[in-house]
């Protein structure tokens, strides 16, 4: 999927210089692993996974540097697949089989699951296996901010804070879609109302497909149900607790995450003044304060 640009479009330096930021974060990565047994354990169960994957994440890393520059287009991809990380542990825990991620540039990335889920709460958790872990990835980005002062890093936490809110939509196969499974179906309506009001205000090809490939679950709300799929929806008191406040609490995490991360556009072109948003942050003052982030309009941190 698409996100927001806070970087600005960069033209050519493509390949070679994603191929660098591939290495770079596969490099990243084994020396994380030396240093933390836990995360060496993850780098080993996964370099397998970084390998069969590593082709269609090379491809949405070449064509996201066409558009925006291939660091953010590297730390972009790593977060996706951080994200896609998270469906896989969490299929893995309920022993559900899943494919590897696959990235589809420009649109994002998605596990195939190999086996249907035995039933709505299976379905959320492996649902929310992957916003979780995503969302957890995009802090990391802006603890980076704080550590190096880099404005990348923060344009990369407000890219996946934005990344992991939208895939929590109550929508069709949105990961937000599966959770509410859990919760109740109906917010599919719900979802579906979000991305018709999106679909009027910003036309976006994306959102048009989402909507379209959710159809079937909304007409499913409608129809008669056998006894079989009424049985997949029954979900436990405590389960549904559980379900809704990870769901709801990450969603308000999320929307204050973004909030605190927002970065205030390169200002090459006057903005209307009903556009001009300024998020004030108490140790930040919004005016003259040199360690603002702000990106230079050619993609580069400043
Ligand atoms: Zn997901």
């Amino acid at each position: 999927m698409a996100p927001e640009d806070p970087a600005g479009p960069e033209r050519g330096g493509g390949w070679r210089k994603a191929l660098v930021a591939v290495g770079a974060g596969l490099l990243l990565l084994l020396k994380l692993g030396s240093k933390a047994k836990l995360v060496l354990v993850a780098g080993a169960k996964f370099f397998p996974l970084l390998l069969k994957t590593g082709g269609t994440m090379l491809l949405s890393i070449g064509l996201y540097a066409l558009a925006w520059g291939w660091k953010f287009a590297a730390g972009f991809v790593l977060l996706l697949l951080v994200h896609e990380c998270g469906h896989l542990l969490a299929a893995r825990r309920v022993g559900l089989k899943v494919g590897l991620p696959v990235f589809i540039p420009f649109m994002g990335a998605f596990i195939a699951l190999k086996e249907a889920p035995r039933n709505a709460w299976i379905e959320a958790q492996v649902g929310i296996g992957g916003p979780l872990l995503g969302s957890l990835g995009a802090l990391a980005c802006d603890g980076l901010y704080w550590a190096t002062g880099n404005p990348l890093y923060r344009a990369l936490a407000f890219s996946g804070l934005f990344l992991n809110l939208f895939n929590l939509a109550p929508i069709g196969m949105l990961d937000g879609g599966r959770i509410v499974t859990a919760l109740s179906p109906w917010l599919w309506i719900v979802g579906l109302v979000v991305m018709g009001y999106l679909l009027i205000t910003h036309f976006n090809i994306l959102v048009f497909l989402i909507l379209l490939l959710s159809l079937p679950r909304i007409w499913f709300l409608f129809r008669p149900k056998t006894e079989e799929e009424l049985r997949y929806f029954e979900v436990a008191p405590w389960q549904r607790a559980v379900m809704g406040a990870l769901y709801f609490g990450l969603i308000a995490l999320l929307v204050a995450g973004m909030q605190a991360t927002h970065i205030r556009p390169p200002a090459r072109t006057p903005v209307p003044a009903t556009q001009v948003r300024v998020i004030p942050q108490p140790d930040r003052p919004a005016s003259s304060n040199p360690n603002l982030p702000v990106m230079r309009g050619d993609g580069d941190p400043a």
